[in-house]
């Protein structure tokens, strides 16, 4: 059941342990690249979006699958906490976008303070986006990396015995 006789993560020959590794891709057909890693957050809350799911069992050192672990977690932890910000983040920056537009056409005397708040909620916006790929690749180490591209994410990790 121990595939390879090296961790999948630290290449150290002292393996221990056998894991799998859940993951998931949710797969949006019309986006690509980046705009894609926020459209699939959004198609989490619509039914516009195909699920794929799958299952690696690899052998870890002690420490790594530890680690992998608690990564995985961290990981998950944070999407959730970021989806939040980009939420609200988004609900400031898009009434501004259209009360700049609505200006430049008719008042002027605000533009320059509303235009200022929509840089830095577009700013705020792309640091969020930026974490998500931070965050999308944080509990991958070694061979691992080679999964745990987009769209794929580990979900969870389990003990291989306990299946
Ligand atoms: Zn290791």
């Amino acid at each position: 059941m121990v595939p390879g006789s090296e961790c999948a993560c630290c290449q150290e020959d002292n393996v221990t342990v056998s894991r799998i590794i859940r993951w998931e891709a949710i797969v949006h057909s019309r986006q690509t690249g980046s705009f894609a890693l926020l459209m699939l957050l959004f198609a989490r809350i619509t039914s516009n979006h195909v699920v794929v799911r799958f299952s690696t069992v690899h052998s870890f050192c002690k420490q790594c699958a530890r680690t992998t672990w608690w990564r995985i977690q961290a990981a998950q932890g944070a999407k959730v906490l970021l989806f939040t910000l980009l939420f609200v983040a988004l609900l400031f920056t898009v009434p501004m976008l259209i009360l700049v537009v609505a200006l430049f056409w008719t008042d002027h005397t605000f533009e320059l303070p509303f235009t200022l708040a929509l840089g830095c909620g577009i700013v705020i916006t792309a640091l969020i986006a930026l974490s998500f790929r931070w965050v999308w690749h944080f509990p991958m180490r070694g061979r691992l990396t080679e999964i745990g591209q987009y769209p794929f994410a580990p979900v969870n990790i389990v003990s291989a015995s306990d299946n």
